[in-house]
């Protein structure tokens, strides 16, 4: 939270009730700890611009629910060292779950989104929604089980998947991938495990975790980007997720780059990710072995029956030039879609994730290469791109991070919520 949102808040504070004004500067202060902590109550009051008084009270508050917690001294020039203080991590627990079209993974995560239980289940049938609820629901008991996680000292579980979600209504508006079309998830799930169930595009509950404790925290501007199967990105202006109009902001992979090109999983031709995607990589390769050239992949293909990504990755790592190629053809069409977002949001950051990253290094030096070549002038200063290759177990914690982002922008209503905070 930067200085000046703290302090137009804490304008808001003078019109407000007694109890809205509490609520008001509990959120600054437990904001403030968890973007910038360790804090000692000093720093607290000087960067809310709430008196020291009140800060001491607001701290005591959090400290007797066990919210935050106190750490030995800080630095201090002579005298008596501060005392410090940063959330308590494990004062309660969120489950994250990715769902995709065969398996569902959960990560359980503690308020720093740091991973303490994991477990993944393949499941046949997810298209049809009832199958996908059971399936979620059996998955997160068992995670909880496995855990010895106390059910009280659960936050909440936040699901992510691929597709249009309206995150208000918590509805799964359109998901290609499922075959579904307006699947209300979150609410059968909310009222079997009594518990709060939030849903999220993967792509941005991924965005949402490197907002709040990724590459992308402090920042105000930046975007994430996702290779792998399909293409996706999330975006951050001003500090706050953008999902556009009805959730569907960020279809990045479904831009077109190539009217005549190659038919895209949405239908249409063309697209980015019909180009640049995993998919793409492996009718490259399928078509460099039908076209006869020379090439390690024959002898994959050959052995095999069939070729894979790690196919190809692992013949670009060995040497294979054709192998090389294709990974340095499908990252130009993904460096030119770059060049588009950076010429139409002015990022500060691109995180550039997903499975994809995993290929090696001629997909993503060609990406950032052709990125560069086609960025308006002046765009490119400061942009700095971080890749950050993943797992499942990543997009589940993105979407636990959905479940922390939520409690920390309404603390005391989810605290209310859950009666983590019964002291407030
Ligand atoms: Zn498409």
């Amino acid at each position: 939270m930067s200085s000046k949102n703290v302090n137009s808040r804490s304008g808001l504070v003078r019109t407000g009730n007694r109890d809205f004004m509490k609520e008001i500067n509990l959120s600054i202060i437990l904001n403030l700890i968890r973007s910038r902590g360790p804090l000692s109550r000093t720093d607290i009051a000087h960067s809310s611009g709430l008196s020291q008084g009140a800060v001491s009270g607001l701290t005591g508050e959090l400290l007797a629910s066990d919210f935050i917690r106190e750490l030995g001294g800080g630095q201090s020039k002579g005298g008596r060292s501060p005392v410090l203080l940063v959330i308590n991590p494990h004062v309660g627990f969120v489950v994250g779950i990715k769902l995709t079209d065969q398996a569902i993974v959960a990560a359980i995560t503690d308020m720093e989104a740091t991973i303490v239980h994991r477990t993944s289940k393949r499941v046949d049938g997810l298209q049809d929604p009832q199958i996908a609820i059971e399936a979620i629901i059996q998955t997160i008991e068992t995670s909880l089980a496995e855990s010895a996680i106390p059910r009280s000292k659960v936050i909440g579980v936040g699901i992510g998947l691929a597709g249009m979600i309206d995150s208000q209504e918590s509805i799964c508006t359109y998901s290609p991938i499922l075959g579904w079309r307006q699947v209300q998830l979150a609410q059968p799930i909310e009222q079997r495990l009594q518990l709060p169930v939030y849903i999220e595009n993967d792509v941005n509950a991924l965005t949402i975790a490197e907002n709040w404790f990724g590459a992308g925290r402090g920042r105000s501007h930046f975007l994430v980007a996702t290779i792998g199967r399909g293409i996706g990105m999330g975006v951050v202006s001003n500090g706050l997720l953008d999902r556009g109009a009805t959730g569907g902001a960020g279809e990045f992979g479904h831009i077109t780059l190539q009217p005549s090109g190659p038919r895209c999983g949405c239908g249409k031709a063309g697209c980015l990710e019909a180009l640049a995607g995993d998919p793409a990589v492996v009718r490259m390769a399928y078509e460099a072995v039908e076209a006869g050239k020379q090439t390690s992949l024959r002898q994959a293909m050959q052995s095999t029956s069939q070729l894979t990504l790690e196919h190809v990755a692992l013949a670009a790592e060995q040497g294979d030039q054709v192998a090389q190629e294709i990974l340095s053809e499908a990252g130009r069409w993904l460096g030119l879609g770059l060049s588009y977002l950076v010429n139409l949001f002015n990022p500060g950051l691109i995180v550039l994730s997903g499975e994809g990253t995993r290929t090696g290094d001629a997909r993503i030096e060609a990406a950032s290469q052709m990125m560069k070549q086609h960025i308006f002038d002046g765009l490119d200063n400061d942009l700095e791109l971080v890749i950050k290759p993943m797992d499942d177990e990543s997009w589940a914690r993105g979407a636990a991070c959905v479940v922390l982002s939520e409690l920390f922008k309404h603390p005391i209503n989810r605290a209310t919520r859950t009666g983590l905070l019964g002291v407030v």
